[in-house]
C-alpha cells in the first residue's frame, strides 16, 4: 500500500463537507425546478411542443453568446446533427482525439465516416496541434481545397475537437491548423457549459458546436443537448433535421428530407430553464471547489491538480489529478482506495482505438493519450459540495 493514495483521501476530506459518499458529479435541483415541470403536467405541454423548448433554447443562446442554439434530446445527436451539417457522410475522414468519451466517435460512425484518430497534450487535455500539423503534413495531401489521407485515399473533411473535462482548449493554433487543411471545425462542448476561451463561450470558434445535458454535466434536463451555430440558415437547416424535416403545411404530413426525431421534450426543457437560473452560481461554486482542491493538493508529490491555461476560462466540470508519471498499478490502488472510502474518483476513458469497433480506424501515434489514461484521476466535482449560497 503506497502513502499517496492515503493523502489524496486526507486531501479530498479537507476539502469536502462531512459526507458518507460524494459522488463524482450529481444534479442539484434547489432553483424552480420542480414549479416548472409541475406547469407542464398542468398545461398538458410535456411532449415536443411547448414554450420552454424555445425558452430554453433562448436562454443557452444569451448565456453562450452563441447566434443560434437547437434543442435536442441528448448531446450525442448534437454532435451527430453537427456532422449532419457539415455534410459528412460515407468515405470520409473526421479527426477526432483517441482521448474522448465515446458518443464523439460515434457521431462520426452515424455519418458513415471514419473517425481517424489524433493525440492529445498534457497542458488542457485537448489534441495536440503542432504533433497534429506534423502528422497531417507527412500524411496527408492537399487537392482541390481537400485534405486527402494518402493512406487511406479518402478525404479528411473535419476536425471534431474536445474540451475536456470543461477544460478549454487552445482555440488560435486549432482554427489556425482547420483553416490550413481545409477542414470544418467541430466543438463537441459536451463538458464545457461556462467554459471560456479569451472571453468567448466555447462552441462559437467552429462550424457547429455541440452541448449535453446529461444528468453528470454541469446543468441537466434530465437527457437533452444543444446544438450552438452561428449562422441563421444552418441553424434553420439543424432545427429542420432535428424535427424530422417536416415542412410548414398546416395540416399534411409532408416531410421533405430523411429527418431525426430528436426534439427535446417541453418537459426536459422546462428542468433545463430552471437549471439555467442556477447556472451562475454552479459556476461560482465549481470555480471555489476548484481552489480549494488547489491548496489542499498543492504540497503533494508524485500527483499534481489541473489549473486552467491564462487564456482560459474554465467551467472546472470535473477537477483532474495527474500523476506525475504513468502507472496503471498505483492508479488503480488510488480508485479502489478512493471509491472504498466513498469518495467516487473515476478514470478517463478507455481510448478510442483500443474500443473493438473503432480497432482498425486510422490513427497516428498516441503516445500522449496513451500516458494520459495511466495518469488522469477525476475528483467529485458537484457544486453541492460547497456550501455557500
Ligand atoms: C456527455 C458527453 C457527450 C454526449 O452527451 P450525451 O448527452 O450523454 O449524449 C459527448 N461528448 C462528450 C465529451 C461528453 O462528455
Amino acid at each position: 500500500m503506497t502513502q499517496l493514495a492515503q493523502q489524496i483521501i486526507d486531501a479530498v476530506k479537507k476539502v469536502l463537507p462531512a459526507r458518507e459518499q460524494y459522488p463524482l458529479h450529481e444534479p442539484t435541483f434547489t432553483g424552480n425546478e420542480k414549479k416548472k415541470l409541475l406547469d407542464c403536467i398542468d398545461s398538458g405541454f410535456v411532449s415536443s411542443v411547448g414554450e420552454y423548448v424555445t425558452e430554453f433554447e433562448d436562454r443557452v443562446a444569451r448565456f453562450t453568446g452563441s447566434r443560434s442554439a437547437v434543442a435536442v434530446v441528448n448531446g450525442t445527436s448534437a454532435l451527430h446533427t453537427c456532422l449532419v451539417l457539415a455534410d459528412i457522410s460515407t468515405n470520409d475522414e473526421v479527426l477526432v482525439p483517441a482521448l474522448t468519451f465515446v458518443a464523439t466517435a460515434n457521431a462520426v460512425s452515424y455519418c458513415g465516416a471514419t473517425p481517424h484518430f489524433v493525440d492529445s497534450n498534457e497542458t488542457n487535455l485537448g489534441i495536440d496541434v503542432p504533433k497534429l500539423e506534423g502528422y497531417l503534413v507527412k500524411h496527408t495531401r492537399i487537392r482541390n481545397k481537400t485534405c486527402v489521407n494518402q493512406q487511406t485515399g479518402r478525404p479528411i473533411r473535419a476536425l471534431l475537437g474536445v474540451h475536456i473535462f470543461g477544460m478549454p482548449m487552445d482555440m488560435d493554433p486549432l482554427q489556425a491548423l482547420c483553416d490550413r487543411f481545409h477542414l470544418k471545425l467541430i466543438e463537441d462542448a459536451a463538458e464545457s457549459l461556462g467554459s471560456y476561451y479569451k472571453g468567448i463561450h466555447t462552441g462559437n470558434f467552429g462550424f457547429a458546436a455541440a452541448l449535453s445535458f446529461n444528468g453528470n454535466k454541469t446543468i441537466t434536463t434530465g437527457g437533452g443537448g444543444i446544438i450552438l451555430v452561428n449562422d441563421e440558415k444552418r441553424a434553420v437547416l439543424a432545427k429542420h433535421l432535428t424535427t424530422t424535416a417536416k415542412t410548414s403545411e398546416k395540416w399534411q404530413f409532408s416531410h421533405d428530407k430523411t429527418g431525426y426525431n430528436y426534439r427535446l421534450p417541453n418537459l426536459n426543457a422546462a428542468l433545463g430553464c430552471a437549471q439555467m437560473e442556477m447556472l451562475p452560481k454552479f459556476l461560482i461554486r465549481k470555480r471555489q471547489l476548484a481552489k480549494n482542491y488547489a491548496r489542499a493538493f498543492s504540497g503533494l508529490k508524485g500527483v499534481f491538480l489541473m489549473t486552467e491555461p491564462e487564456y482560459a476560462k474554465s467551467n472546472f466540470w470535473l477537477n483532474t489529478l495527474l500523476l506525475d508519471k504513468p502507472d496503471a498499478i498505483l492508479l488503480e490502488e488510488i480508485l479502489g482506495r478512493t471509491n472504498d472510502a466513498g469518495i467516487q474518483t473515476r478514470p478517463a476513458w478507455e481510448l478510442m482505438h483500443q474500443l473493438p469497433m473503432y480497432k482498425t480506424c486510422p490513427a497516428m501515434d498516441l503516445g500522449s493519450a496513451q500516458s494520459l489514461v495511466h495518469r488522469i484521476i477525476n475528483l467529485p466535482s458537484s457544486p453541492s459540495l460547497l456550501d455557500i449560497p
